[in-house]
């Protein structure tokens, strides 16, 4: 939407760490110190989580700093998660190097093996179903419908990393998934000129989770960046 003080069509970049206070605690449009909001930020979550169908997007100053955040506010020590046997590299050195060390554990199978995947999952234990399809960078595609409806018959959530369709040419909240997360510095960024990530989901308590770690441990996107995207 326009800049609703001057109405500029392109909001404005707000360079600011802080916002003042008319009276302490009496905040101008809720914004306040800029860990926790920034209108430029607001305004990219605002279009992310129009572009994907979701209800809550929250932005990050990377891809891998948005899948943390998700396996953070949904995962805890002796959690268990089903990996794809084909996923970006970095993805799983994220679970297999630095969550692994915090007692989360995980296995990797072939998502497209219904059988397979049912046998992995363990109920009340499984958390988390993690899905990248089209995968970077074998393009190996993953039927997202299914694999949710499985994921949620487990009592987990599912997750789709999105980043080479992008939701112009596929919306996984719409397909039954839980999550869409991105790496906002491929297609969504289009330039090659920013680092970003994002998270979309249409759950109001799995979403305060992810906003509240987005706030907490603070890889949030800077507003410059966030408005380039
Ligand atoms: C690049 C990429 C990531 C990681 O994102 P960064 O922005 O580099 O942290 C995650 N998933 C996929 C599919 C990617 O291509």
């Amino acid at each position: 939407d326009p800049d609703p003080t001057t109405g500029a069509v392109i909001p404005p970049v707000y360079l600011t760490s802080t916002h003042r206070q008319d009276a302490v605690g009496d905040l101008r449009g809720g914004y306040e110190y800029n860990r926790g909001g920034n209108p430029s930020r607001d305004a990219l979550q605002a279009a992310l989580a129009s572009l994907e169908g979701g209800r809550f997007a929250y932005s990050f100053s990377s891809g891998l700093a948005a899948e943390d955040a998700i396996i953070r506010a949904t995962m805890k020590p002796g959690d268990h998660a089903v990996l794809a046997n084909d996923m970006y590299g970095g993805s799983y050195r994220l679970f297999n190097r630095i969550h692994r060390e915090w007692g989360i554990e995980f296995d990797v199978v072939d998502l497209n093996d219904s059988d397979a995947l049912r046998a992995a999952i363990k109920p009340g234990v499984t958390k988390l179903v993690w899905i990248e399809t089209p995968s970077n960078p074998m393009m190996t595609i993953f039927d997202i419908g299914a694999i949710a409806r499985i994921a949620r018959e487990g009592g987990a959530l599912s997750v789709v990393d999105n980043t080479f369709a992008t939701p112009y040419l596929q919306r996984p909240l719409e397909l039954g998934a839980d999550i869409a997360v991105h790496s906002t510095t491929k297609y969504l960024g289009g330039h090659s000129d920013i680092l970003g990530g994002a998270v979309v989901l249409n759950d109001g308590d799995v979403a305060e989770k992810i906003g509240f770690v987005q706030f907490a441990v603070g890889a949030v996107s800077g507003a410059f960046d966030a408005w380039l995207t």
